[in-house]
């Protein structure tokens, strides 16, 4: 079966695009995204993505995409005339029910604004910190006066347009660094309907890697992420998924699709995607990291496939449910791993309840699913 065949559209896809381009490299990421590019490569990668989208629109027999997100990387590098040629083609079968782009605070400015109009309902602006030193820590190329001011114009968009906004932060740096200021000024200063608030993991190849920092405990880390998960909810942000806060109702369904382990379609060079066979099985299509290989091959050549086992699915499926408001699907893990599931196995998890046929993670659970994943997934097998 080729790489479109494998999805059924008829169960509602969702599509991300990756932006390999960054203005430069922010020194914790392992994305694969590449800083100074010309507008040749970029207009390159534009002609490629437009050729392979066209043939997605194909297999898609009039249906729109439920949701998409053009992500990265960072998208504003591309600048509105391409991204417009990019959000018409996604918007070719009907505009998505929610359509994000990620984009930081120094590449905005008003010539995107009317895309908000015509095609993206939302943004989601990697802030990361409010504070200067902890920008230059990061290795961000906004400081801290282009991020505000990034900031401010997301505010005015927000206001404008009535797209919803979300926002991305980094906690956990270190003991120098106060997480609670930046929270706390960002949801005071800057209202949005979503945030991200991830902690800072030191991922190997990376150049802060290889400065290899203090960075707090894991007893530390718990203690600072209790505090902020409690301050979000008491601003009335509801915590939906281990990183993810949002308004009522303004939870990000892109990403609510990758945690209910539904199919998605990635397009661009270190995308993902993932489908299922009618039994269950999964496979996964990896889009080679290599810009210049994906312009330089033909459409949906530059790829590689990976057919998950039962055992690695399953994992994917409880360590994704568990994590997630949205819980672990019961019957889904029988199908999945071709066994009854005796009920015992959840017997002893503090923060996580059975509601539906689901097991929900309630805060405490939020706290805990990986080891919750490791104590079912030791129970199943
Ligand atoms: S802007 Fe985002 S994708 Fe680009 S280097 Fe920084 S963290 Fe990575």
């Amino acid at each position: 079966m080729s790489f479109l065949e494998s999805f059924d559209i008829s169960k509602g896809l969702s599509l991300y695009i990756h932006v390999p381009f960054c203005i430069s490299k922010c020194s914790y990421c392992a994305f694969y995204s590449r800083s100074g590019c010309s507008d040749s490569l970029m207009d390159s990668y534009l002609e490629r993505l437009l050729e392979e989208l066209d043939q997605v629109n194909g297999i898609m027999s009039g249906h729109g995409f439920d949701t998409a997100f053009i992500g990265g990387g960072n998208p504003g590098c591309l600048g509105p005339r391409r991204l417009e040629r990019i959000a018409q083609a996604v918007c070719s079968n009907g505009r998505p029910s929610e359509f994000s782009v990620e984009m930081n605070p120094e590449s905005l400015d008003e010539t995107f604004f009317p895309l908000f109009s015509d095609y993206f309902t939302r943004l989601s602006m990697g802030v990361q910190s409010l504070d200067e030193n902890a920008l230059d820590f990061l290795g961000r190329n906004a400081d801290l006066l282009k991020t505000k001011s990034g900031l401010k114009l997301s505010q005015k968009l927000r206001e404008q347009m009535g797209c919803n906004l979300s926002y991305d932060l980094i906690t956990c740096l270190g003991s120098w660094h106060d997480e609670m200021k930046d929270v706390m000024e960002l949801t005071e200063n800057y209202p949005s309907d979503h945030l991200s608030v991830y902690s800072l993991t030191l991922e190997e190849g990376t150049p802060l890697y290889r400065r290899s920092p203090a960075l707090p405990s894991e007893d530390e880390q718990y203690e600072i992420l209790s505090r902020v998960w409690d301050y979000l909810e008491a601003q009335n942000f509801e915590h939906y998924e281990v990183s993810n806060f949002a308004r009522s109702g303004k939870r990000c369904r892109h990403n609510c699709r990758y945690w209910a382990y539904g199919q998605y379609l990635g397009l661009g060079p270190g995308a993902a995607s993932t489908a299922f066979s009618e039994d269950g099985s999964v496979h996964r299509y990896l889009f080679r990291p290599d810009v210049g290989s994906y312009v330089s091959s033909g459409t949906f050549t530059g790829y590689e496939t990976e057919d998950l086992n039962r055992n690695e699915s399953v994992e994917e499926l409880v360590l994704m449910g568990l994590r997630y408001k949205g819980g672990l699907d019961i019957k889904r893990l029988e199908t999945m791993a071709q066994k009854a599931i005796d009920m015992s196995i959840f017997e002893g998890l503090n923060g996580f309840l059975v509601i539906d046929n689901h097991l929900v993670p309630d805060n405490d659970g939020l706290m805990t699913a990986d080891a919750a994943a490791e104590a079912i997934l030791g129970k199943l097998y």
